[in-house]
């Protein structure tokens, strides 16, 4: 694989690299176990002193693929990938913070990871802090404890579309030794690439743009193997793990040494790895992501742009607009605003419901970065389980209806939200 390959050809080229007569495709290898030559070898691998595939909840070759795909666009290390996007950040996490610890995270965030966060960590043992973006990085300094582990936030909000303040949130992270992780779903690896900026650790629900046709549900976890696990915080990286003979992470593996933890405790443990039916899919979607987030941009803002002018909506949220709060952010961050827009209907949310009722073309579903242009009420459903405070944080209002803008013939979309608003 060239390392100065263009983003395109990463997409299309890195990951399954066959040798001399072996398929030119990537194959399903639908096998649980593998199979070897003697029992020093399986011995050898169980000790870490190999590497090999052993068993299908840990590692397995067409999953392995994606795993190098994603992390060769990410410019990462090594990834791992997962049954969801919330497995991921739920091990991304849970990789790091033990019961007692302590994380930040920003505020405008998916509901689904703010209900993981909120409820399920705190369960076991893991207290979040939900912060304003907006505070100065002297406020932010002042929310961080002893016993903060991490900072967590999205490139771009799901569904707030508020732009991730990178070098804020780096600034902060440098300064206090913590790693910071970064949602990068809605951006995916060709809009951003958050360890460029800052960022240590990147997770993804590979069920959005990756995949992108809304057939499989997976995540990804990339290490950017550049955060000091040795710098006293982290003793699990650092002290013998007694469930692998004693291994030391940073030792053993180096710069490696998050992301073979995550696989080798939390994927054995838990077994929440992909499987590789999916892995394949997502693979066959990624290998038109760059082609796919071109237009699914081009129309979004093509929409956007449309939607300010129509009489019957009060407000476009699209990052890609002049009109939004982090505009010159965006253009700063991204290569694309991506295909997710957000807009109210005049009068509210039972004008918002006639106007969602009344789309052909646009369809309600709850998914996000499909092909298919699609429609969703966070406050009634994606969001629905949060406090009204946790909503209003998550830049959920009432009458927010949340576009994902398909890769349709723009002037087709168009026409189809001017109809419905017309019917008002
Ligand atoms: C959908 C989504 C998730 C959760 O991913 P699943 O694959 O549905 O588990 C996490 N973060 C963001 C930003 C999302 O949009």
């Amino acid at each position: 694989m060239a390392k100065n390959w263009a983003i395109e050809t990463k997409t299309i080229q890195c990951g399954w690299e066959p040798k001399n007569g072996e398929p030119r495709v990537l194959p399903i290898y639908q096998s649980t176990t593998y199979k070897y030559d003697s029992a020093k070898e399986v011995a050898m691998l169980f000790d870490l002193e190999a590497a090999g595939h052993m068993y299908s909840r840990i590692s397995n070759p067409t999953c392995e693929a994606l795993e190098t795909k994603i992390a060769a666009l990410e410019g990462g290390v090594g990834a791992l990938v997962t049954s969801s996007g919330q497995n991921a950040s739920t091990i991304a996490i849970m990789n790091i913070c033990s019961s007692g610890d302590h994380f930040i995270a920003v505020g405008a965030l998916y509901g689904g990871t703010v209900s993981l966060f909120t409820n399920t960590l705190k369960k076991m043992g893991i207290d979040v802090t939900l912060v304003d973006a907006n505070l100065s990085l002297e406020e932010l300094k002042t929310t961080i404890k002893p016993n903060t582990k991490a900072i967590f936030g999205e490139t771009i909000a799901n569904p707030a579309l508020e732009i991730f303040d990178f070098e804020k949130f780096s600034t902060l992270a440098k300064e206090a030794g913590l790693p910071l992780i970064i949602d990068n779903t809605f951006a995916t690896p060709f809009l951003c690439r958050p360890l460029e900026l800052g960022a240590n650790i990147v997770v993804h629900s590979a069920t959005k743009y990756l995949d992108g046709h809304a057939i499989s549900i997976g995540g990804a976890i990339v290490d950017g193997g550049n955060f000091d696990w040795t710098n006293g915080k982290f003793p699990e990286f650092t002290t013998p793990d007694k469930s692998y003979h004693g291994i030391v992470y940073t030792e053993k593996f180096g710069s490696l040494a998050y992301i073979i933890k995550a696989r080798v405790q939390w994927i054995r443990d838990i077994g929440s790895y992909l499987s590789p039916m999916n892995a394949f899919l997502i693979n066959v979607g990624m290998e038109t992501l760059h082609v796919r987030m071109e237009r699914h941009c081009e129309n979004a803002l093509k929409l956007a742009t449309f939607l300010e002018t129509h009489p019957n909506v009060s407000w476009v949220n699209y990052p890609g607009l002049q009109s939004h709060k982090h505009f010159n952010r965006a253009k700063e961050y991204l290569k694309g605003a991506s295909g997710v827009l957000t807009f109210g209907v005049k009068g509210g949310m039972a004008e918002g419901e006639k106007v969602m009722n009344a789309l052909k073309l646009a369809a309600i579903v709850v998914h996000v970065a499909d092909v298919r242009t699609g429609v969703l009420h966070p406050a009634s459903m994606t969001h629905r389980q949060l406090s009204s405070e946790e909503q209003i944080l998550a830049g959920v209002t009432p009458d927010l209806i949340r576009v994902t803008v398909g890769i349709e013939n723009s002037d087709d979309i168009i026409a189809d939200f001017n109809q419905a608003l017309n019917t008002l």
